[in-house]
């Protein structure tokens, strides 16, 4: 495994820009420092800075040994988290597929509204080093946030791998042609809104349960990944190093609102 440098953020700016499916934006962000990215695998978290209101070129954070700090705190910009979906060191571009929920987030509006040349920032990726886990048999579950996440995951599994994959999307529109799922895998589809949790939860428990070799991936809404975690870990006794499960957003929060409720729910 090669050696993390330490974090550090880059300014980039969108060159392309691909509308995916109906509820998908691809932008493609170009820097010449991004030769030098630090990139371990596709699938990988990262931090977005994106300008205040008005402004249109965000203050970049200086790392510490946790955290950031910024020269003009009260000009911050405003951080979200999303996924490394892909790395070209010699385009020199990282690309990031946003989810359009509407205006009602800074991200999402970002990426709606983005134009060519607009500029916002990103961190290097973080882990967890791998974030899945060599296992006998699999379990992915994801929601469209972590539709980046999963394709490239399983785009780097190895082709004997055994499992199920289950997809919550908001329509069939959003599940990618290119999706490609090792032979042994199964793909479980759902389609709609948060009504649809229940069904995902009633398909995880029909499977047979994990036992220790195997490796479960959940990403998504809370209340999707949080009833799966229980299931993973009070029913079937997987231990916490055999699964993955952390909730990318919540109904109704803000990323600032939920963030700390997050870590408390990851570091349990
Ligand atoms: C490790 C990790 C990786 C992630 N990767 C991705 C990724 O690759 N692509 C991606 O699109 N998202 C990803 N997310 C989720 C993303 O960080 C959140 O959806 C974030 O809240 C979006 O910020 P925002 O500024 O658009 O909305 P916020 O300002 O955070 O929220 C505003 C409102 O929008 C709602 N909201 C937030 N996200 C959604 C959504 N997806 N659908 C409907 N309503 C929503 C909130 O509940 C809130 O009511 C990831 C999250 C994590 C933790």
């Amino acid at each position: 495994m090669k050696k993390i440098p330490p974090p550090c953020a880059y300014l980039v700016r969108v060159i392309e820009i691909i509308d995916l499916s109906p509820n998908l934006r691809r932008l493609v962000l170009y820097s010449p420092e991004l030769a030098q990215y630090p990139h371990q695998y596709n699938g990988a978290h990262l931090k977005i800075f994106l300008a205040p209101s008005g402004q249109n070129k965000p203050q970049l954070p200086k790392f510490l040994n946790h955290g950031f700090s910024w020269e003009d705190p009260d000009n911050k910009p405003i951080v979200r988290t999303y996924t490394l979906r892909d790395y070209d060191a010699q385009q020199c571009t990282v690309t990031i597929d946003f989810v359009k929920h509407g205006d009602n987030g800074p991200a999402s509006a970002f990426a709606e509204q983005a134009q060519l040349n607009d500029l916002l920032g990103i961190s290097s990726p973080g882990g967890p080093f791998p974030m899945v886990k060599s296992a006998l048999r699999y379990l992915f579950v994801a929601d469209i946030t972590a539709l980046p996440a999963l394709e490239a995951l399983l785009a780097d599994m190895d082709q004997t791998a055994k499992g199920d994959v289950i997809v919550l999307l908001p329509q069939a529109e959003d599940l990618p042609a290119t999706l490609q799922l090792p032979a042994g895998m199964n793909l479980h589809e759902f389609y709609g809104n948060l009504m649809q949790i229940p069904a995902v939860l009633n398909c995880v428990s029909n499977l047979a349960p994990m036992i220790e070799d195997d490796f479960a991936w959940i990403a998504g809404e809370a209340s999707l990944v949080m009833p799966i975690r229980a299931q993973l870990r009070d029913k079937w006794h997987l231990p916490p190093k055999r699964h993955y499960a952390v909730p990318y957003w919540h109904d109704g929060r803000t990323e600032e609102n939920y963030h700390t409720a997050r870590h408390k729910f990851i570091d349990e």
